[in-house]
């Protein structure tokens, strides 16, 4: 785990380290876009510090959840806005109604977030991300589909450790943080919830979870 922190720190390190180098060695060197890069490579050290602090903590238990009455439908909405600029990106979403949970919001759009970020990374050349939102048996069910590769059936359990990526070497899998679906799982868990994947090669991913309802919604 260390092993693998410190080589994806190093990464962006060493590239901020070396164009900020060029940049004052090199007068001509000194360009927005290579002051781009130095900006995002930050960004990423950011957010992968951000996602190792996030599960460390609610793994030990060093912060507990904020349960509160919110709409899932409305705040799974509000997230696929901030997808507004991809517009060569298809979102699907579909619901049966609006639905209220009592559950730590924060948390819950963070789940959401990084399924959504997943199905984008690894959706096919469509580019189309479909998203479901199903009431049954007193709960609610979330499933995010891609058109992409899918995972291989020997894959399906390990995606949800920390860490793993299944294809290390793959332009896309350096993207992220191999934390995502480790957050997901320990963020569903806490709440009492399930989790899964289905997974077809070549044809795409679904993954899915399901919160309970609150017994009389209409009170909240
Ligand atoms: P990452 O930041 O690498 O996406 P995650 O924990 O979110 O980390 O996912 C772990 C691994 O599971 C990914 O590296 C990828 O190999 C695989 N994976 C996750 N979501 C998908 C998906 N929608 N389609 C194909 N593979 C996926």
């Amino acid at each position: 785990m260390i092993a693998n922190v410190s080589h994806d720190l190093r990464t962006p390190l060493t590239m901020i380290t070396g164009y900020a180098e060029v940049m004052r060695d090199l007068p001509g060197e000194n360009t927005p876009e290579n002051v781009q890069i130095i900006i995002d490579e930050a960004t990423r050290l950011t957010t992968l510090v951000n996602d190792l602090l996030d599960l460390s903590k609610l793994q030990s238990g060093t912060i507990t959840l904020k349960p509160e009455p919110f709409s899932l439908t409305s705040c799974i909405r509000t997230i696929l806005h901030r997808y507004d600029k991809l517009i060569d990106y298809r979102f699907d979403f579909q619901y049966d109604r609006d639905v209220t949970i009592v559950a730590d919001e924060l948390k819950i759009t963070q789940v959401v977030y990084n399924l959504i970020n997943n199905a984008v990374t690894y959706t096919g050349a469509d580019k189309q991300i479909f998203l479901l939102q199903l009431v049954q048996n007193g709960r609610v069910r979330v499933e995010v589909s891609d058109t992409g590769e899918g995972i291989p059936q020997d894959k399906l359990q390990d995606i949800w450790e920390r860490y793993y990526k299944v294809d290390k070497e793959h332009k896309r899998a350096q993207v992220g943080t191999g934390l995502g679906l480790s957050i997901v799982k320990t963020v569903i868990d806490l709440h009492g919830g399930t989790y899964g994947v289905q997974s077809v090669l070549g044809k795409g991913s679904t993954f899915w979870f399901e919160l309970p309802l609150p017994e009389d919604e209409s009170q909240l």
